[in-house]
């Protein structure tokens, strides 16, 4: 009888995982279930919606249940629907691919104060994800903490005015919320100096093409690094850029103290490089500092086993670090740790099917009527009309009409 591997999440990390074990031995089993309808995890609800070309790895991923064989049960959430006691009992081998959904909190005085949003609350609000809080006012001058992609992500959609989002896959909700945010200055704020900020030269330069925005770029230092070297030439070019309206400020090395503000956000008091402290006037604080959650072991690395049978892939294992790419890498390395432990292993008997007979279970098919539903007639300007409404995707996933939820 043939092996059974189950991969709890949909996201690139479970997704390369099953990829890689079913190159390796197509004869394998593979489940990957996610607690969403939906697969394909922050590709869907992390990666910006006006780059739909990183998005495109999800066709690679489409082959992994079309022509390899997996399997895909979506609507089961481990905790919810079933036990992870229960499923790896039917399983010979089970792989927790769950990413990390909590924003990081800023840990400092007042970081709980109304008007404070970490950047995965905003970003799965842009992106319609269906458990997403509504996207909040910003006001005129919000202020991003973070030197990542994220930040700049949040910035860049932030700043772009509604012709600049031609081509994405946002929706009308979110639409709107961006053209009427009112936004004047958007303060970018990082706690290293430029040179070690860890923003992919590529995305600063995107930032070029913003037509709306006057760009100014505070204390850029020097570097040491080569790759500092590239990050304080993609920021230089930056500097001066544009004569819009929209104002955006970089600034460094300024490490935060204190969120101030009497019941909302009136600004951020930093510890300045001089030794003394400065304070930045804001209506709102985006936090991009990285995600929480519950990760693997503090054993991170590329293949982690967690317990004999049980495997943690992705940002569950590795913590929140890394491109789409990185979880291909370090999926591979999982994927023979894997292979290896199951060869080493004693037949098992005869076992039923578990998921495929869980209530409301969305099959591939579903999913792909979801899809189907979702590109037929996007809106002018868009890709796509993503349903963000959970009890609608399940009616088109069983083959109705996403109306008759409502
Ligand atoms: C805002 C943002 C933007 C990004 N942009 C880029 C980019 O442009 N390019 C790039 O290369 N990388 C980008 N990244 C990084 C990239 O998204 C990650 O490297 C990658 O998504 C991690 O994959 P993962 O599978 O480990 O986690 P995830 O993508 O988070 O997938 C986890 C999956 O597990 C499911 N799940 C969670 N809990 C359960 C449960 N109890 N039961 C069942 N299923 C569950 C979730 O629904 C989800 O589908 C971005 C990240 C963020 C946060």
């Amino acid at each position: 009888m043939s092996r059974r591997v189950a991969i709890v999440g949909a996201g690139p990390s479970g997704c390369f995982v099953a990829q890689a074990l079913l190159k390796a031995r197509p004869e394998l089993q593979v489940d990957v279930l996610d607690r969403l309808p939906v697969p394909y995890g922050l590709v869907r609800y992390g990666v910006a919606a006006d780059h739909q070309g990183t998005k495109a790895i999800t066709r690679q991923f489409s082959r992994l249940f079309e022509r390899q064989g997996a399997r895909f049960f979506g609507n089961v959430a481990i905790g919810r629907d079933l036990t992870l006691e229960a499923l790896r009992e039917a399983y010979d081998a089970v792989v927790i691919a769950t990413g990390l959904a909590a924003d990081r909190r800023l840990g400092v005085p007042g970081d709980d104060l109304a008007g404070v949003y970490g950047a995965g609350r905003i970003t799965r609000a842009l992106y319609e994800h269906p458990d997403a809080e509504p996207l909040p006012p910003l006001g005129p001058r919000p202020l991003i903490v973070g030197n990542g992609n994220v930040a700049i992500d949040l910035l860049r959609l932030l700043a772009k005015t509604p012709g600049e989002l031609d081509g994405s896959d946002l929706g009308p909700g979110p639409t709107a919320w961006l053209a009427g945010s009112g936004i004047e200055e958007i303060t970018i704020l990082g706690r290293s100096p430029a040179s070690a900020a860890r923003f992919d030269a590529v995305m600063l330069k995107e930032l070029v093409r913003l037509g709306g925005v006057s760009i100014s770029v505070e204390d850029l230092g020097t570097a040491e690094t080569e790759e500092g070297t590239r990050t304080l030439e993609a920021l230089a070019a930056l500097r001066g850029h544009g004569t819009g309206a929209r104002r955006i400020r970089f600034v460094f090395a300024r490490r935060p103290l204190a969120v101030e503000g009497a019941g909302h956000v009136t600004g951020l008091l930093c510890a300045a490089p001089d030794g003394g402290e400065e304070r930045f006037a804001a209506t709102s604080i985006l936090t991009a500092i990285g995600f929480d959650g519950e990760t693997a072991t503090a054993q991170s690395g590329s293949a982690v086993r967690m317990a004999p049978g049980l495997y943690g892939a992705g940002w569950f294992a590795r913590g929140p670090r890394g491109t789409i790419p990185d979880n291909r890498a370090d999926a591979q390395a999982l994927a023979s740790l894997i292979l290896a432990d199951l060869d080493a292993m004693p037949a098992t008997g005869q076992r039923g099917e578990l998921l495929a007979c869980l209530p409301g279970v969305v099959t591939y098919d579903g999913w792909t009527r979801i899809d189907a539903a979702e590109t037929a007639t996007p809106p002018p300007g868009r890709c796509r009309a993503k349903i963000a409404d959970r009890a609608a995707m399940l009616s088109l996933a069983a083959g109705g009409d996403q109306k008759e939820s409502h």
